[in-house]
């Protein structure tokens, strides 16, 4: 299908991107165009206007320090995935990033247009969350940080304003000592998970993250389960649903089965 009629516009400055945004509440950013372009062309989206980040200085690059990550709104999931430094100081990172669509998609779509996306079948929207990172965000009243507990309030749903830009995430670094740990599930390798699961084992916390079992991404505090109650414990928090791909039985599952994968990697317990 071809999307509705649109108008197009691709500012030089966040200034121009921000009063093209304001002056249109019909209007919609425009990143990557790997969850967008596919809405438009089935016509589950219809925006009046398409604001094109494209040519905005300075948000394509991936920082790294002691602290954490911090990937810019232009970075692909590419350029995430392929970065060494990220990857030693943040190994979920590409743990994560590996499962990500394909390769012709992960060159294109961003790693911060997932996040703002906000579809809990996504796994950087997970990964963020479990982290405890956040969103960096500029609107017409300046900036803000939006930490990942605040981010995702509905299916699809973030809670950026429709006027403001994400220019960047910020992933915290791994602790000393912390190990993670990721699986999941797909009729195909790069398609969507039917379930995914990631554990972050640090200072004495075992937290797992799930992909595609609730509407806005989870984390559970798993701490001191023993390993034969993991599965059981993560369900008793969980109320993974069915739908065309999977059973709600089928999911229950995937979750005991990852859980248990997942935090047995993570604490060397294989
Ligand atoms: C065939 C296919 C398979 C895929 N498989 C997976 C998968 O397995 N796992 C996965 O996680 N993803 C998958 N994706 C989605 C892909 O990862 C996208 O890149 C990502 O969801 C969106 O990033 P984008 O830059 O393409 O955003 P866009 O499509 O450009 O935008 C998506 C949404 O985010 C908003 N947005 C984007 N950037 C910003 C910003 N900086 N500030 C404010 N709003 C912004 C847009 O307005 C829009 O509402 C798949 C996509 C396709 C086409």
């Amino acid at each position: 299908m071809k999307p509705a009629p649109f108008d197009y516009v691709r500012p030089g400055s966040l200034e121009d991107a921000l009063a093209a945004l304001s002056g249109d509440p019909g209007a919609k950013v425009l990143a990557g165009g790997q969850s967008l372009v596919p809405l438009l062309s089935m016509r589950l989206a219809a925006p009046s206007r398409l604001v094109d980040i494209n040519g905005l200085p300075g948000l394509d690059e991936v920082t790294v320090s002691p602290g954490g990550v911090r990937v810019g709104a232009l970075a692909r999931h590419a350029d995430v995935l392929t970065h060494e430094e990220a990857a030693r100081v943040q190994p979920l990172l590409r743990l994560a990033l590996s499962h990500v669509a394909h390769a012709t998609i992960r060159n294109r779509g961003t790693t911060v247009g997932s996040i703002v996306h906000a579809d809990s079948a996504a796994e950087l929207p997970m990964v963020l969350t479990l982290l405890g990172g956040s969103v960096e965000v500029v609107g017409p009243s300046g900036t803000r940080t939006i930490p990942a507990s605040e981010l995702y309030v509905g299916p699809l749903e973030s809670s950026l304003a429709h006027d403001e830009i994400a220019t960047s995430a910020s992933f915290p670094a791994l602790a000393p000592g912390g190990r993670v740990a990721f699986a999941e599930i797909a009729r195909r390798h790069g398609d969507y998970a039917l379930v995914g699961a990631a554990a972050l084992v640090e200072g004495g916390t075992v937290k797992v993250g799930y992909v595609s079992v609730s509407d806005v991404p989870v984390v559970v505090d798993l701490s001191g389960v023993p390993v034969k109650d993991l599965g059981e414990a993560a369900l008793a928090r969980l109320e993974p649903a069915g739908d065309i791909h999977a059973t709600a039985a089928y999911r229950a599952q995937l979750v005991r089965v990852l859980t248990e994968r997942v935090v047995r990697e993570a604490t060397g317990d294989e």
